[in-house]
C-alpha cells in the first residue's frame, strides 16, 4: 500500500525538495505551508509519517509534535535549521522518531523516511489483526509486552501508546533481560543499519520508557543504568 507522508514546511524550496524526493520514492505526499491544517489531515486517519519543520510561521514544529502525540503514534521526523543537541533531545523526548538538520541531501531524507517507516510502529487495533497467531508475550511487573501484536498492555489489559523506537528498545531489553546491553547493542536493535541519530538517543528513549512504565528515574527497578556499561532490564520476565 502506498504510504502517505505529510510535510509541514513553510520554506518553498525545502518543501519542493521534500516533495520531489519523496514523490520519487513512490510516497503519496500532502504538503502544508503551516501547522494550521495538520489536524484536518491527521483526521483522515491514513497518515503514515509527518515531516515537521521546527520554525513555522504559526505553531512551531515541537508544539505540533506534542499535540499530535496526544492522540496519535504516527511516525514523526523533525526537520530543523538548528542542529544543536538541546533541540534534538527535546524533539526526541517529546516523541519524534528522528531529527534531520538542514541543509540535507535528498538521499539523506529518503533514507531516514525509509528507516522510520520500516521500523513500523505500534498501532491500536493491531492485536485484532493478529488474532489466532501464536503470540509472543512477555510479562513483567504489571505489564505484558506482546511482540507479535507490537503492543504493551497494563494489568487491566489497556494498551499503552509507544513510538516505534520505544517499542524496539523495550523489545530488545525484555527479550535479553538480566544481561548488560551496551548503547551500541541497543542502537543496533532499535535502528539496525540505518544511520544512528546520535548516541544520546538511547538515553532519551530509555528516559521516556521509564516514564511510561512508571519506573522511578532516580531509583529505577525495571531498566537500570550500568555505569560505563549501558542498561540492564532487571525486572523478572515471565514468558507466556
Ligand atoms: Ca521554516
Amino acid at each position: 500500500m502506498t504510504k502517505h507522508v505529510t510535510i509541514v514546511e513553510d520554506d518553498p524550496d525545502v518543501r519542493a525538495v521534500l516533495e520531489r524526493s519523496l514523490g520519487a520514492d513512490g510516497y503519496r505526499v500532502t504538503s502544508l505551508e503551516s501547522g494550521a491544517g495538520i489536524e484536518d489531515v491527521m483526521a483522515s486517519g491514513d497518515v503514515d509519517l509527518v515531516i515537521l519543520d521546527i520554525g513555522l510561521p504559526d505553531i512551531d514544529g515541537l508544539t505540533i509534535t506534542q499535540q499530535i502525540r496526544r492522540y496519535s503514534d504516527v511516525a514523526i521526523i523533525i526537520v530543523s535549521g538548528r542542529g544543536d543537541l538541546a533541540d534534538r533531545v527535546v524533539g526526541l523526548e517529546i516523541g519524534a522518531d528522528d531529527y534531520v538538520t538542514k541543509p540535507f541531501e535528498p538521499r539523506e531524507i529518503q533514507a531516514r523516511v525509509r528507516s522510520v517507516l520500516r521500523r513500523g510502529r505500534h498501532q491500536r487495533g493491531d492485536a485484532d489483526q493478529h488474532a489466532g497467531d501464536a503470540h509472543q508475550r512477555f510479562g513483567f511487573g504489571n505489564w505484558t509486552l506482546d511482540t507479535t501484536a507490537q503492543s504493551l498492555n497494563d494489568a487491566q489489559g489497556r494498551p499503552l501508546g509507544l513510538t516505534s523506537g520505544e517499542f524496539k528498545l523495550l523489545e530488545a531489553l525484555v527479550t535479553r533481560a538480566n544481561r548488560v546491553l551496551s548503547r551500541d547493542q541497543l542502537m543496533d536493535a532499535c535502528y539496525g543499519n540505518a544511520s544512528p541519530a546520535f548516541d544520546r538517543s538511547i538515553d532519551v528513549c530509555v528516559g521516556r520508557l521509564r516514564k511510561k512504565l512508571l519506573d522511578d528515574p532516580r531509583n529505577p527497578a525495571i531498566i537500570r543504568t550500568v555505569r560505563n556499561g549501558g542498561y540492564i532490564f532487571s525486572a523478572r520476565v515471565i514468558r507466556h
